[in-house]
């Protein structure tokens, strides 16, 4: 018997899909914040197909992504993993294996390189094969390459508007959540907030669905870029924030998220529901924009090009035309920014956070979110963006175990930033938990420290400055922006410097 021949590796080549099966199968996603999700399945619809996101992961998934594959692996692995396999089994023993595989198909990002980011279609053909179906269908949209063409069998086309639209979806999702989280700590009307954006995401997933076809190529690219579609859609968005009255004398430290992508992004029992957790506990958060992920990986591909200039033909062109798409794309963000007012997260430029990462972690070490962590860990420490940063590092990470390896020269240089890496196993709450909360006791003692400090230098206290926002009414609405000085980081103190009319500060090197 030969038994390397028996033994051969394969790799996961799904069944086809054809056209005429696409218009009764169920496209399943997910892995990202809600917001981004019901958007997504508008984008989905507006192209013709019936997709919905699968429902958020919860601790039992991840014990079943253990169970049903590789106990070693990652813990977004597991917890995605687990999530697929709950969702299709339930609906196995509900209409049985056979009219699962036919009703519905998962479609997931895929990559290659230095983490597992690559491998998990992988875990989830393994999963999906021991709870008895190894038929069900899984397909691999390459996240660098915008057009990929039909699938095997013709039915799903990753095309130029459907990616086009994918991104776009997603940018329009950040700012609402840049919005939002500027929003909520502050409301005066406890739960307003949340009505408001459920509210917005609903519209904006009507925008989404019906979005004009403007062609399957560059047209399409070159309307998105240009249209005022999308930013009057914003524009309403706002407008329905302006009804939230806030209350931003509130001293609280803000808590900059960052780590692994997929904790960073969902909102629940991947990542201990970390974002309300310390809302609850009185902080303001910064959450890790998607576009900022996608600016890296831009990033990325450019520093692959570098290495080709004066070696290969063409390669110069190549780099300043996605240099130009980089910039476009930034310029894209940015136009949405501003149609919220300017008060979400601005995103930091790719080129100072390589700078200021470059001492610790090297660019070209990839897998994760390489050296953008410390890169971005440092620029929100140096530009006071926020008083602590919170990273969620996935157990059985290996590239967010470089990083917070690398952390440690970051903080033994500067001692007084305040870092706490959460270890996510996804089964140990209380103590990651509890972890956080040292560091966060900390922040808040400098958030107030700092709001003491522009007192003296205002002359303002909270109660002067009461009568004064009274007196500006404009100033108690979600919808006005308090700029960020750069002399400190918390809300409440940039708006008393505001209201003393202190001018921004030049920002360190
Ligand atoms: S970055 Fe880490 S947690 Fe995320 S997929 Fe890669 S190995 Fe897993």
């Amino acid at each position: 018997m030969n038994i390397s021949a028996k033994h051969h590796f394969r790799t996961y080549a799904p069944a086809p899909v054809t056209k005429e099966q696409i218009e009764h199968v169920e496209i399943l996603f997910g892995g990202l914040h809600w917001r981004a999700e019901q958007v997504l399945q508008a984008v989905f619809a507006n192209m013709g197909y019936n997709a919905r996101p699968l429902p958020p992961a919860i601790k039992d998934d991840l014990l079943r992504g253990r169970e049903l594959a590789d106990i070693g692996q990652c813990c977004p692995t597991s917890f995605t993993t687990g999530n697929l396999a709950n969702f299709l089994q339930g609906e196995a023993d509900r209409m049985g294996a056979s009219e699962v595989s036919d009703r519905y198909i998962h479609v997931t990002a895929g990559s290659c390189g230095a983490c597992r980011f690559g491998q998990y279609h992988q875990s989830y053909e393994l999963a999906l094969r021991n709870i008895g179906l190894d038929s069900f269908r899984m397909f691999l949209i390459d996240q660098k390459q915008p057009e990929q063409g039909t699938s095997a069998g013709g039915g799903l086309d990753i095309n130029m508007p459907l990616t086009v639209g994918a991104v776009w979806g997603i940018l329009c999702t950040d700012v609402l959540q840049g919005l939002e989280y500027r929003t909520r700590p502050y409301e005066v009307q406890a739960g307003q907030t949340d009505a408001v954006v459920a509210e917005c995401v609903a519209y904006l997933a009507e925008v989404f669905r019906t979005r004009p076809y403007r062609g399957r190529k560059w047209g399409t690219v070159a309307w998105h870029m240009s249209t005022g579609y999308f930013i009057k859609a914003l524009r309403e968005v706002f407008r329905k924030f302006e009804a939230i009255e806030v209350d931003r004398i509130r001293v609280k430290p803000i808590v900059k998220i960052t780590g692994e992508f997929y904790l960073q992004t969902v909102e629940g029992d991947p990542n201990y529901n970390i974002h309300r957790w310390l809302e609850s506990e009185g902080a303001e958060v910064y959450p890790a924009a998607i576009a900022v992920w996608l600016d890296y990986l831009i990033r990325c591909q450019l520093q692959k090009i570098e290495d080709y200039v004066g070696v290969e033909k063409g390669a110069r062109a190549k780099l300043a035309a996605l240099k130009g798409a980089q910039r476009l794309f930034r310029w894209s963000y940015n136009r949405m920014r501003a149609a919220l007012g300017d008060i979400p997260f601005e995103m930091p430029d790719q080129y100072e956070l390589r700078r200021l990462a470059a001492p610790y972690f090297h660019h070209r070490l990839s897998g994760g979110e390489g050296d953008m962590l410390v890169g971005k860990a440092l620029w929100a420490h140096h530009k006071k963006k926020a008083h602590m940063i919170c990273e969620l590092s996935p157990y059985g990470c290996m590239p967010n175990t470089m990083s917070v390896g690398a952390m440690a020269g970051v903080t033994g240089k500067y001692p007084e930033l305040l870092y706490a890496p959460i270890e996510v196993k996804g089964d140990a709450e209380v103590h990651a938990l509890s972890r956080c909360q040292m560091i966060l006791t900390e922040a808040k003692k400098r958030a107030i420290r700092e709001f003491v400090e522009v007192m003296e230098r205002t002359g303002l206290t909270p109660e002067e400055a009461k009568p004064l926002l009274e007196a500006r009414s404009q100033m108690n609405r979600a919808t006005y922006r308090i700029p960020h000085t750069g002399l400190a980081a918390g809300m409440a103190a940039n708006t008393l410097l505001h209201l003393a009319g202190a001018r921004p500060a030049r920002q360190a090197p």
